[in-house]
């Protein structure tokens, strides 16, 4: 299927590995240039290189909004433009109410898991509105529909970002912006694996029998920015084999 998004410039953060990564190289897959970032230059440099030619490898922690607002520079300044933002970023530490003490923690999170991604946005889609053609998917967690009771921080950082995309879609929609969020549930993924350790079991639990492979997701990440998505906006979508048993 051609997304027509080839030589489309995307900047995904966090993506020298799991569900990130696996976007960058569906959108690299299909035509897109990449500039992709994580914290550790020796594995951002080796997943660009896999990646492929027009992928670019950026050393940026968007784990605050300095941080992001860097990546996002960069990644502009490399590619001549960004046609295309996945907003990503790694998990906050697991704990519930009794656990975390403060709101220190709750704070970082937020910059962790929301204001990070507010601030890519920031830095992206006026330029994606003047050129009258945009995408943004951001990666956020099945969290905000079902809470994880263990995730406390992911579970309230989420659940804000996700009424500020909502409202920026809204707010960009007349011009040509997309604006959603892929909720995964359980993928295997490095993350997955230090939370839970082997989670080949935890699939039996799923609907759909198994776990979710990262490629699978990275696809979806790449079909919501194609051209043939252009009327998809504000939405956040369960990417979770079933295990939400809501009807929204
Ligand atoms: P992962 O396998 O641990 O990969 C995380 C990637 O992000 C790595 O490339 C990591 O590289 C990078 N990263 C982490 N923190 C970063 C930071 N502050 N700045 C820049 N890069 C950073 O994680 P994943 O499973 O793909 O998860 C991606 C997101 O989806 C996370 O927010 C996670 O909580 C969420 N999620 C995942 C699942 C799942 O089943 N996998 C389910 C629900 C939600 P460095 O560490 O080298 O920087």
């Amino acid at each position: 299927m051609d997304l027509g998004i080839s030589g489309r410039r995307a900047a995904v953060a966090a993506a020298s590995k799991g569900l990130g990564y696996a976007a960058a190289a569906a959108l690299a897959a299909a035509g897109a240039q990449v500039a992709v970032c994580s914290r550790n230059r020796a594995e951002i440099e080796a997943a660009a290189a896999s990646l492929g030619p027009n992928a670019v490898p950026i050393v940026a922690d968007v784990g605050t909004t300095d941080g992001a607002s860097g990546f996002v520079a960069d990644a502009r300044t490399q590619l001549g433009g960004i046609d295309i933002l996945v907003a990503n970023a790694g998990g906050p530490p697991p704990g519930d109410f009794a656990a975390i003490e403060g709101t220190d923690a709750y704070a970082r999170a937020f910059e962790l898991n929301a204001l990070s991604t507010i601030a890519m946005c920031q830095a992206t889609v006026p330029q994606m509105q003047e050129q009258r053609w945009g995408r943004v998917v951001a990666i956020t967690s099945i969290a905000v529909r079902q809470p994880i009771a263990s995730l406390i921080l992911s579970n309230t950082a989420r659940a804000g970002l996700t009424g500020f995309l909502k409202t920026l879609a809204r707010e960009v929609a007349r011009d040509g912006v997309t604006v959603n969020s892929l909720q995964p549930g359980l993928h295997a993924t490095e993350r997955i694996t230090s939370l839970y350790g082997d989670v080949t079991a935890l699939g039996a639990a799923v609907p759909a029998g198994r776990i979710g492979d990262a490629a699978g997701f990275g696809a979806f990440v790449a079909f919501l920015c194609s051209e043939s998505a252009n009327y998809v906006t504000g939405t956040a979508i369960p990417v979770d084999g079933g295990a939400d048993g809501g009807l929204q």
